[in-house]
């Protein structure tokens, strides 16, 4: 899709802001990709884009071999609403104090779908139950401050799920919450995923959750992919150093990283979008910058068909392994 974002800044002499280069990833059926980075990364930019929430600059999205035209009109966007649906970060957000469980629901299902009157209340219950919050009848009537912070996203989950999505795109959904709840809202993306023929992007900068959950991990670095592969493959070798400065950071390092990886501290600060530096953008806080990382800008390497890492290093070493 070679999703690109670029927005204007605002500011004079300042030019665009490089939210999103050249972002490719194919999303298959019942599978997850987690998209991971530090914030600013351009992980969420990638997700309005594929909601439609923002209209790309550049590239395309397709769905189900169908490509998603780049301004929509009311009825498309409905369309692809009910289709790609978003959990944000924050479930208080996304809900209003004054009204029940029950309103919630109605009001995303009616929003988005024709549904016979009759049926509407048995889908929100339905929608509750998918998502642990048994039995509904228990749950209906209250309103978001009765629930836990664990409860308001399961019913941030059952708004998703009730209008049956092809793809749920879910933002930061568990960094809010504590350790012991957030592992349940993994197992139930897990559940939902299998049994609802769903695909999930997964968006978060906790590589610990992106391997618990996905089968795909995509890395970001100042709005491009830096490494993309199959979960296993990218945390049993990272190959960026960005990769692994992001699997050195994570406490559990051992049971993450292969063992013949050797730690490389996350150092530095991400770049601004406006002044991204030349060449490697990663370059000022790499370990292992070369010259013409400064310059050349590195392109896309495949280690194997479904991995890939763009960094000079790799090109070297192979340079290097075949004299
Ligand atoms: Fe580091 Fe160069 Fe690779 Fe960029 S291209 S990650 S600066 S070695
Ligand atoms: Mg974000």
């Amino acid at each position: 899709m070679n999703l690109h974002k670029v927005f204007n800044s605002g500011v004079r002499g300042v030019g665009g802001i490089r939210a999103v280069s050249d972002v490719t990833f194919t999303l298959q059926r019942r599978s997850v990709v987690a998209i991971v980075g530090e914030s600013g990364s351009g992980k969420s930019t990638v997700a309005r884009l594929i909601a439609g929430l923002l209209p790309p600059t550049s590239g395309q999205i397709w769905l189900d071999g169908q490509r998603v035209p780049q301004r929509m009109a009311f009825h498309q966007k409905r369309q692809h609403r009910k289709n790609v649906q978003m959990i944000f970060q924050d479930p208080f957000s996304a809900l209003n104090p004054y009204y029940t469980v029950r309103y919630h629901l109605e009001r995303s299902l009616r929003n988005l779908v024709q549904v016979p009157k009759a049926e509407i209340k048995a889908r929100a219950s339905e929608a509750l139950e998918s998502v642990g919050l048994t039995p509904a009848s228990d749950y209906l009537d209250k309103r978001p401050h009765e629930l836990s912070g664990g409860q308001r996203q399961r019913l941030v989950a059952a708004q998703a799920l009730i209008v049956e999505p092809k793809v749920i795109l879910a933002d930061e959904p568990t960094s809010m919450l504590d350790v012991s709840i957030r592992i349940g809202i993994l197992n139930l993306m897990k559940r939902l995923k299998d049994e609802n023929e769903l695909s999930f992007v997964f968006i978060t900068h906790d590589l610990a959750s992106a391997r618990y959950i996905s089968d795909y991990i995509l890395v970001m670095y100042a709005g491009r992919v830096i490494e993309y592969g199959k979960t296993d493959d990218v945390i049993d070798e990272p190959t960026h150093p960005y990769t692994r400065m992001l699997l050195a950071a994570v406490p559990d390092p051992k049971r993450l990283r292969g063992e013949r990886n050797e730690r490389i501290p996350l150092v530095g600060e991400p770049p601004n979008l406006s002044q991204l530096p030349s060449g490697c953008h990663f370059h000022p806080r790499c370990p292992y910058a070369m010259p013409e990382c400064r310059e050349v800008m590195p392109v896309d390497h495949m280690l194997t068909p479904d991995h890939k890492v763009a960094c000079h290093l790799v090109k070297s070493q192979e340079a290097a392994a075949n004299v």
